[in-house]
């Protein structure tokens, strides 16, 4: 079986289960997105929710990439971190006072807004700041994704962003308004996106708004298309980088920019996903009639992607190399949903061997919960064991 390279001598000292981030991984994964988005022109936002270990958040601002978050306390990470304010955005369709007011102070590049009446919040709150605030209007693109349909975002029925119909009223308030700034349009049409067609229609459709804003007379200096970038959960050790070639080609083929506007993506998973694993240890190993289960010490409190939308990743038994067998692989929780994996063909198993369960990276660590009293997992980078 063809495995991933774990120092797992140095795992010995620690608890599981824990993420281990593969350092030298995440920034190959960087140099690469620098090296497309500067040929391309375009600015990189990384969508701090995929992953705020501050450990990993503090290695992508060292990289010099700008931040997308979706919460008051995301924008206070990201500066934390010491992402530059000027490169933070903010989304979210539910941004209440004072997360807007904390934006507000700390200066941040802009606001994607996602409806009317945040529009109009974001303006008195700036009002009481003697500030402007820029804004991105978000756009509904009604784009299918065609990926899993609790992570799609740009269909009408989805809770995202304003409709295409309401985007000349959107502009005309916010020239009304005294203390907003429109400076781009925003898009984000769901997640782990393999399939680049499905960038290809945005372009489509941002090509026929753009004629639309041409023929109202409005300029817009920034194009946000988002993030959703896919990762091969099949083969992290043949696939370890996602394919941002291919990813910003299709905006430089497909997407027509006017003189002086900027390109900027936020992509998350893609960044993150691939250099993350959990690493657990199997507590028992039980057989069943037809079956046998590995028991491991992580379950959906530590990864809870398996259990909410039947994801999949890859798991190696990382301690064996004895002949493969078949394994459910289960944590310890009290629910039935807490299943990793069904007939996963691991070395054979035995108490004690460590696991890792791959890909992990990305909305993993980020969304341990205490269910059940557990203790939140740890993240450990490669460089500090
Ligand atoms: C979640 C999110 C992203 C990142 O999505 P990935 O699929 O992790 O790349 C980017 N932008 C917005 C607005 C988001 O909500």
């Amino acid at each position: 079986m063809i495995k991933g390279n774990f120092p797992i001598e140095k795992f010995k000292n620690i608890e599981t289960p824990f993420y281990y981030y593969d350092v030298e991984l995440l920034n190959k994964t960087l140099d690469l997105v620098k090296k497309c988005s500067t040929e391309h022109n375009a600015i990189v936002h990384y969508a701090v929710k995929a992953n705020a270990n501050k450990k990993v958040l503090s290695l992508i601002a060292k990289s010099g990439l700008g931040a997308d978050c979706v919460s008051g306390n995301e924008v206070q990470a990201a500066i934390n971190a010491g992402f530059p304010a000027d490169k933070i955005v903010f989304a979210g369709v539910g941004k209440t006072d004072k997360e807007i007011n904390l934006a507000l102070d700390n200066d941040i590049f802009c606001f994607n807004a996602e409806s009317f009446p945040e529009l109009e919040v974001i303006n008195e709150l700036a009002k009481a700041k003697g500030k402007t605030a820029n804004v991105e209007l978000r756009v509904n693109p009604n784009i299918d994704a065609h990926t899993h349909k609790k992570i799609t975002t740009g269909l009408n029925e989805n809770k995202f962003g304003f409709n295409m119909e309401d985007l000349q009223s959107a502009c005309q308030f916010i020239d009304k308004a005294s203390n907003l700034k429109l400076i781009g349009l925003h898009f984000h049409i769901g997640s782990q996106i393999t399939d680049l067609n499905a960038y290809e229609s945005l372009c489509v459709r941002i090509n026929e708004l753009q004629e639309e804003f041409d023929s109202w007379g409005i300029k817009i200096e920034n194009i946000n298309v988002g993030g959703g970038l896919g990762i091969n959960y099949e083969h992290p050790n043949h696939i370890p980088i996602a394919d941002f070639e291919s990813y910003f080609r299709v905006f430089a083929k497909h997407l027509k920019l006017r003189d002086g506007q900027r390109l900027h993506c936020e992509p998350g998973r893609s960044l993150v996903a691939q250099c993350g694993s959990l690493i657990t240890k199997v507590t028992y190993v039980k057989k069943g009639v037809n079956k046998q289960f590995a028991i491991v010490d992580a379950g959906m409190t530590d990864l809870i992607r398996p259990a909410l939308y039947d994801a999949y990743h890859r798991i190696e038994n990382i301690s064996s190399d004895l002949e493969v067998e078949k394994y459910d692989v289960v944590g310890p929780i009290c629910e039935s949903s807490d299943v990793f994996d069904k007939d996963v063909e691991l070395n054979k198993t035995q108490r004690g061997d460590y696991l890792a369960i791959r890909s992990a990276g990305a909305y993993g660590e980020i969304m341990a919960s205490n269910y059940n009293l557990r203790r939140l997992p740890l993240g450990y980078l490669s460089t500090e064991l």
